[in-house]
């Protein structure tokens, strides 16, 4: 049974995109001192930016991810997706856009694609291939990380075809990401609101189990299990959060392999609507990563929501406003003034997803 990584000490986190067993130490790290990594869904350079932005005023790494459809969407819905060639082209054009920037910034920051059902992975394939070649020249991958969903398999089918998966990326110094159990809500056109509520809670045994399995190939990989938790936004208490299961997982597989504390590293799907209290609780469990897309896509019309209304009579024509009918409004509609606004409140909201997370100043404990 391969072990946890060894923390690295002084090992310098530079700006770009980590990777390799620096996401390994970063995870480790974060199981001690108790934070988590945000996972913000991008669509585009606006909410991509917001998030660098971000990385920088609070000095932590951030996660940017893609998801399927949001790559595709970033490449552009006018381009055909079959065969998912858009969403790979859009999620390399992403990653390639990344990893231009976020030196520029001075941003340390992960880079991640979110949920492949077992129907999407011709899109993981094309990925992986991508990553490959990127290796081959650069010595290390194009992504951190990939995430592989076949939560709606059978258990070891989902366990069987994500260890497959799991040599390959371990080779060229990917993490996987696997879920277990089914996250709840709808999101990117996944619509999981009609599952059953057993579902929605993973067995401490299944996850010991795929601690076991996936150990036996690499340890570069994290487990999203499902504790009740749902995508999207919904009325406080249609479902209720059970974050123990991630206790007790753990502690069944301390027992039985003799770990150290927190063997696994957990991600928390459908962070969205979270109290403080509840994600705080899920990370001393041992989350390292949660998921945050439903209430960044509020906080970036909620930007242009704010500012159109506050500049209503100036939005209505390209000519006159209150200060007169023949004043030009060119300063209001041009679409770099709005979506500036977007990303400043973006960049907010993350912040604030960050202060949840205790992710403040985290390159300081570096
Ligand atoms: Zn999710």
């Amino acid at each position: 049974m391969s072990t946890n990584h060894n923390l690295h000490a002084g090992r310098r986190y530079s700006p770009g995109v980590l990777t390799g067993e620096l996401v390994g130490d970063l995870y480790q790290l974060a199981k001690q001192k108790e934070f988590a990594i945000p996972g913000a869904n991008v669509i585009g350079t606006n909410s991509i930016n917001a998030c660098l932005e971000t990385a920088v005023a609070v000095n932590s790494p951030i996660m940017i991810q893609f998801s399927n459809s949001g790559a595709h969407f970033l490449a552009g819905k006018g381009l055909n997706n079959t065969d998912q060639k858009a969403a790979i082209v859009g999620a390399v054009a992403g990653a390639k856009y990344v990893h231009e920037v976020a030196e520029a910034y001075g941003a340390v920051v992960l880079l991640h694609t979110d949920h492949c059902s077992k129907e999407q992975l011709p899109w993981l394939d094309g990925l992986l291939e991508v990553n490959e070649d990127y290796f081959a020249k650069h010595g290390k991958p194009l992504f951190s990380s990939h995430m592989l969903d076949l939560s709606t398999e059978p258990l070891w089918d989902n366990l069987n075809l994500c260890k497959q998966y799991l040599a390959r990326m371990a080779k060229i110094n990917v993490f996987l990401e696997i879920e277990l159990g089914v996250t709840g809500g709808e999101e990117d056109g996944v619509d999981n609101t009609g599952v059953a509520k057993s579902r929605l809670y993973t067995q401490p045994e299944e996850v010991a189990l795929a601690y076991a399995e996936l150990s036996k190939i690499s340890p570069n990989f994290t487990i999203a299990a499902a504790f009740g938790n749902v995508h999207g936004v919904y009325k406080p208490g249609n479902v209720k959060l059970e974050p123990k299961i991630l206790a007790r997982s753990q502690e069944l597989i301390q027992q039985q392999w003799s770990t150290g504390p927190k063997p696994v590293s957990f991600v928390f799907h459908g962070g969205s609507g979270s109290s403080r209290e509840e994600i705080r609780e899920a990370i001393s469990y041992g989350v390292v990563k949660m998921n945050i897309d439903t209430d960044l896509q509020w906080a970036f019309w909620e930007g242009v929501k704010t500012f159109y209304e506050a500049k209503k009579d100036y939005l209505q024509g390209q000519i006159g406003n209150p200060e007169g009918a023949d004043k030009p409004n060119k300063h209001y509609y041009d679409p770099r003034v709005w979506l500036r606004k977007a990303e400043e409140n973006f960049k907010t909201r993350l912040i604030a997803a960050c202060e949840d997370l205790n992710n403040l100043n985290t390159l300081a404990l570096v």
